[in-house]
């Protein structure tokens, strides 16, 4: 009998994928695609995917090895999956070990078991715990505690904690510190105990006419692929129009997948999707521990979660029987990887769907420009929810800076409609992308500035903590009491972070109550839901935050957005600054107000005149984004380009370039409809010591720039063996730095 070649995929940074030969004990009808197979590896044994089965190769049978163990009885991936991962590396140019890493569940590629572990213990909430949480003063420092207790409290009969998961982040702790208070105990599981009943569900709504016509739509493709882009502002009901979608896939017996960004996968978020929908629900998120995720993955693998949410590589979770994805804030960045295999999970939602046959709704106030080309290209078709449910969008004011007396980087009209909501008892959130006090420390009298030793970048200055950052390299150092280089203690804080901010504003409104949310303030485990908390509970008058309260949270009491710095973002490096800018501000607005009470917003900047924010002022996203596009058009620029980034890093510049120049003198002949730009310096050059530069590749023709990577990236693993020079290749990179 000939021998029979399997195709593996192993975990390993080398590009391709090794053929083994089937142990020679082996039934052939036993081996299928997606079975863990166990393998040597160099002196190594380690596990790897089957792939496929006498696979065209051109390799001598002679000289390949013998496989040591098929792990599997059943294949752990499905046809499917195999096939969107290997699309995946071969549109990315990554090698398979490490797409595979990405994609599955650790213990998974350890060769644990592929199934579900015997269901663990359901929680409840004791006597004490009700009665704690009908007293307010227990669970007042404690507001975590308390929202967990509060779900709890819909399950009399107990529920399992994968059903608790992102309920709260850490529910193992919390739960864990609600148990040595005796306020819930766990009690044996009734048979499989993720399949509990869900609690009883919220009212239905009346759909307006927008969403019943979006919804109507979608419902009429259900059985094949095609990619909705459902646009509407924050608040318009585009989760009610996912809900529904939801349950109608449901009613067909199938699975959906909702994406959402890092951020946006908020308690309030899971809470709403648990009490609407009658199916069970798996989170996927980086937060899990190994083995929840596994669970999870198996859940969806399995078909018992009907309903999967997760971040961006919840686009790889298995499903049995697949019928909607849906992308939430599909414009959101932390759809990207940004480092070793960087996939855009929305982009890889919309193979996925074309692979399976079903329909993507890719859902947001303000979608990416690209998404927004697929509908002028009619590619995706769109869906529009025009109004906010019942009421108006908040108002766009803009505040021209120029001339004016700046307390601190806020204006006169700024601090007194600031003081007129107060007075009204009202919320008011101030919106400033830049944590700590000052962007840097400066001599007043030498000019000596904060550098980081590291980086082309200078250091903020973190006033409670008296050091110096880099938020670059995370070098750190206390600052400076007098300059380095001539002694004078004349040293100025220049610019302004959320920490100044807040401190400006407690001097300016003494007596209002003020929590500020960023990366420093909400380090501590379960202190972000704690802010949160508090914030809904009307607690603090003064929000202020950076990206980190901009998204995914509501908060209906605040009727006054400030936006303190707009410049920021309009002429920034990056050609998509303008467009992330315009994105920001809307998400913060969006933030502001409900029905009877739509808010304002007042963006602080010096540039009143700048076009795109007019437009995005006067005339709304849509106008916006069709200039932005016009705009992109005339420069050549994507969408209308299609680009990949070469980046290459050494501690010595010249290594770096030495790289890129080799790479350019292989990528010339090459280069059919591909245009090849540098090398040239990062725009930050060095950066945790070590030096960055870049080759960008740019084409009109998406295939032309494929079939040169597809010839190149071969070329520039094989002939250009610097191990000092580290590189990557960014395909469709969203920071050109
Ligand atoms: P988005 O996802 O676009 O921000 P949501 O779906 O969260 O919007 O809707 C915003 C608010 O309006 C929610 O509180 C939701 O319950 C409510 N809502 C949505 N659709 C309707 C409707 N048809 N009738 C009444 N309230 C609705
Ligand atoms: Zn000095
Ligand atoms: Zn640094």
């Amino acid at each position: 009998m000939p021998e029979l070649i399997l195709r593996v995929a192993v975990p390993s940074p080398l590009p391709q994928t090794f053929d083994y030969l089937a142990p020679p004990d082996c039934d052939p009808a036993a081996l299928r695609p997606g079975l863990r197979i166990r393998v040597p590896f160099g002196r190594r044994r380690i596990i790897g995917f089957l792939l496929e089965i006498n696979p065209r190769t051109e390799r001598n049978p002679d000289s390949l090895r013998s496989v040591d163990a098929i792990i599997d009885t059943e294949p752990v991936l499905s046809p499917e999956l195999i096939a969107l991962l290997e699309w995946a590396r071969h549109y990315y140019h990554h090698p398979p070990g490490e797409v595979f890493a990405t994609a599955l569940p650790v213990l998974l590629r350890q060769g644990e078991p592929a199934l579900l572990p015997v269901p663990t213990p359901c929680w409840r909430i004791t006597p004490a715990g009700q009665n704690a949480l009908a007293a307010p003063a227990a669970l007042r420092r404690a507001p975590v505690q308390r929202l967990l207790l509060d779900h709890l409290l819909q399950y009399p009969d107990g529920i399992a904690i994968e059903s608790l998961l992102g309920v709260v982040r850490n529910t193992a702790a919390t739960l864990h510190a609600l148990h040595e208070k005796t306020w819930v105990e766990p009690i044996a599981p009734a048979g499989e105990s993720w399949l509990d009943p869900p609690p009883a569900r919220g009212p239905s709504l009346i759909l307006n006419e927008a969403q019943a016509a979006a919804i109507a739509a979608v419902a009429a493709e259900l059985e094949r692929f095609q990619v909705f882009l459902l646009e509407g502002v924050t608040g318009s009901g585009k989760t009610e129009v996912y809900l529904h979608l939801i349950e109608a896939v449901l009613a067909r017996d199938r699975q959906a997948l909702v994406l959402v960004p890092e951020i946006g996968l908020t308690p309030q978020l899971l809470a709403r999707f648990r009490e609407r929908l009658p199916e069970p629900l798996a989170v996927l998120h980086s937060g899990l521990g190994d083995r929840e995720r596994l669970n999870a993955w198996l859940l969806a693998r399995d078909g018992i979660a009907r309903v999967v949410v997760g971040t961006r590589s919840a686009v790889f979770a298995p499903l049995q029987r697949p019928g909607l994805l849906i992308v939430d804030e599909e414009h959101d960045t932390s759809f990207k990887q940004q480092e070793g295999f960087r996939y855009h999970a929305r982009d890889l939602a919309v193979i996925r769907g074309q692979q399976l046959g079903v329909p993507v709704v890719l859902g947001s106030a303000t979608p990416a420009l690209e998404s927004c080309h697929n509908v002028q290209r009619r590619r995706y078709r769109l869906l529009r929810l025009p109004e906010r449910v019942g009421g108006t969008e908040p108002p766009i004011e803009i505040l021209d800076l120029r001339r004016q007396p700046l307390t601190e980087g806020l204006s006169q009209p700024l601090l007194e409609r600031i003081q007129a909501h107060l007075a009204r008892d009202e919320q008011v959130l101030l919106f400033l992308n830049r944590r700590g006090f000052a962007p840097v420390l400066f001599c007043h009298e030498c000019g000596w500035s904060s550098q980081c030793r590291h980086c082309d970048a200078r250091m903020t200055f973190h006033l409670r903590q008296r050091r110096l950052l880099c938020h670059h390299c995370g070098d750190n150092r206390p600052a400076d009491a007098a300059c380095p280089l001539c002694g004078s203690i004349d040293l100025r804080a220049l610019g302004h972070g959320t920490e100044r901010l807040e401190t400006v504003l407690r001097r300016e409104f003494p007596s209002t109550a003020l929590t500020r949310i960023d990366r420093d303030s909400t380090r501590r485990r379960g202190s972000l839901e704690a802010l949160l908390a508090d914030i809904q509970a009307g607690g603090p008058r003064l929000l202020i935050g950076t990206q980190m309260l901009a998204k995914g949270h509501h908060f209906p009491a605040v009727t006054l957005v400030g936006i303190v710095d707009a410049d920021q973002g309009l002429y920034g490096v990056d050609f998509r600054a303008s467009e992330r800018m315009a994105q920001l501000i809307l998400q913060v607005a969006g933030r502001a107000g409900r029905a009877d009470k739509p808010g304002t917003v007042l963006i602080q900047t010096h540039h009143p005149n700048h076009p795109l924010l007019k437009i995005l002022v006067s005339q709304g996203y849509p106008a916006f984004a069709a200039a932005a596009l016009t705009e992109r058009r005339a420069a050549w620029l994507p969408p209308f380009t299609h680009q990949a980034l070469l980046r290459a890093e050494a501690v010595a510049a010249e290594q770096a370039t030495a790289f890129l120049r080799a790479g350019l003198a292989l990528a010339e002949p090459l280069a059919d409809g591909v245009e090849l730009l540098g090398p040239a310096p990062a725009p930050m050059e060095r950066r945790a010591g070590r030096y960055r530069a870049q080759l960008l590749l740019q084409a009109a023709q998406r295939q032309d720039l494929h079939r040169f990577l597809d010839l190149w990236v071969p070329l520039l693993r094989t002939q250009h063996r610097d191990h000092r020079v580290r590189w990557s290749l960014d395909v469709d990179p969203i920071e050109l730095y």
